[in-house]
């Protein structure tokens, strides 16, 4: 009997149909011919680039992140903050959870994906295959999503434009070193070919990969038997029998599913959370300025409008994108890909999915908004002439994000698929 090994196949990860794999060329990207995600994506000289960025990005860490960023002059009295300080002046009001969250996306998270990618691209580079970079990978894959410095970065030029008119701004050092620091983490994870990276780290060499017969195409990964790893994608067989116990992917470590467990009830309830949870973030205040002894708190939809009143058509329209646009996108597309689910409807199935994608994708900028809060908060500090204070929403505002995030995370798409399946195939 004619036998292959795993590898000749890829899983698509968002809808498990079994597909041929095909090495992708410079002109040629594969996609999955169901759900139309893109399976593999041709990133040349991998393992050199994401090194090199990657070390660049480490070298610049710690100047863009405690260089003093940017200084505001008013009326003769001056305040400066670098990235770092900005980070902490959520604790300094009190806000301990948003100051957390701040804190490992804009900075702890940041530093961890580069040092992992540093530490896997250099094992690489010289020729090893050890087991802690197998975990360096692992743990990238999970991390990079909260690296938010490019957001960081928007915000920091929101925070500009918006002080433009009340204070002289002076840039210094950590301000560039802060956009290389972004352009290179950007570019970093550009570079890095994930399949690859895994191919490499396989413990099987070519020859001692696990032989399975020749599967027909047009079946998904659960019908050939067949387990995918949804973190470094490696194809394996599903266990015989019906164990209990959990089992961990051979070459990464993740603990394997045929499908997330109790993804559509952790995902409804993160949505409904966080539906319930956009009514204070809007409604209550998320910032209040006190200017020459007057305190005026504003809402989200306040700032935004203050953005249009001044002229900022383009900023206001950024934010109003980011803060309420992208949380209402995030939880309406959600509860209609749980409800479509839940009636198996089988139309729109691909157009689902690519929702979905873009869900993901757009998750992480809705933290626009607290970034700007941060800096603004640090920035100015004018005693009685102008001050700025983070305000209750904030809070709120940033769990509506951490659980659309999760809400993301929590859903398997391939149930999507399944369901669709199953109403035509009763
Ligand atoms: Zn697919
Ligand atoms: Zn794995």
């Amino acid at each position: 009997m004619t036998t292959r090994t795993t590898d000749q196949y890829i899983i698509c990860p968002g809808c498990d149909l079994l597909v041929e794999e095909v090495q992708p060329t410079a002109t040629h990207t594969p996609v999955c011919p169901r759900c139309q995600r893109r399976l593999h994506r041709k990133r040349p000289d991998s393992v050199r680039r994401t090194l090199v960025l990657s070390l660049t990005g480490l070298l610049l860490y710690l100047p863009a992140n405690f260089a003093s960023l940017i200084s505001f002059n008013i009326l003769g009295s001056t305040t400066s903050s670098s990235l770092f300080q900005s980070t902490l002046s959520m604790f300094d009001q009190g806000e301990y959870l948003v100051g957390i969250l701040v804190v490992l996306t804009g900075l702890v998270c940041p530093f961890m994906t580069l040092s992992l990618l540093f530490g896997v691209s250099a094992g690489l580079y010289l020729g090893w295959k050890k087991k802690w970079m197998a975990v360096f990978l692992h743990w990238y894959q999970h991390l990079a999503e909260w690296a938010m410095t490019d957001i960081y970065l928007i915000a920091v030029f929101i925070t500009i434009i918006k002080m433009n008119h009340t204070a002289a701004i002076e840039y210094n050092i950590g301000f560039f070193c802060f956009i290389m620091l972004v352009a290179t983490t950007v570019a970093a994870q550009a570079c890095i070919d994930k399949s690859l990276f895994w191919k490499k780290l396989d413990k099987n060499t070519i020859n001692d990969r696990p032989k399975i017969p020749v599967l027909t195409l047009a079946q998904t990964g659960k019908e050939a038997g067949l387990l995918l790893c949804q973190s470094c994608h490696k194809i394996n067989r599903l266990p015989s029998g019906t164990q209990q116990e959990k089992i961990h992917c051979p070459r990464c470590g993740e603990i394997l599913h045929l499908r997330k467990e109790n993804s559509i009830d952790r995902s409804w309830a993160l949505i409904v959370t966080a539906l319930i949870l956009i009514l204070p973030a809007n409604l209550l205040p998320i910032m209040s300025v006190s200017s020459l002894g007057r305190v005026s708190k504003t809402t989200i939809i306040d700032g935004i409008i203050l953005f249009f009143q001044g002229g900022a058509y383009g900023i206001g329209l950024i934010i109003l994108t980011a803060s309420i646009l992208v949380p209402l996108f995030k939880v309406i597309g959600m509860a209609l890909i749980l409800i479509s689910i839940h009636n198996q409807w089988t139309t729109w199935l691909r157009h689902k999915a690519l929702m979905f994608r873009f869900i993901q994708f757009i998750g992480r900028w809705s933290m626009l908004d607290i970034f700007v809060i941060a800096l603004l908060c640090a920035l100015v500090r004018f005693g009685s002439l102008s001050s700025v204070d983070v305000a209750p929403a904030a809070l709120y505002f940033s769990l509506v994000v951490l659980c659309t995030m999760f809400a993301a995370l929590s859903f398997d798409p391939r149930l999507l698929w399944d369901s669709a399946e199953s109403s035509q195939n009763p």
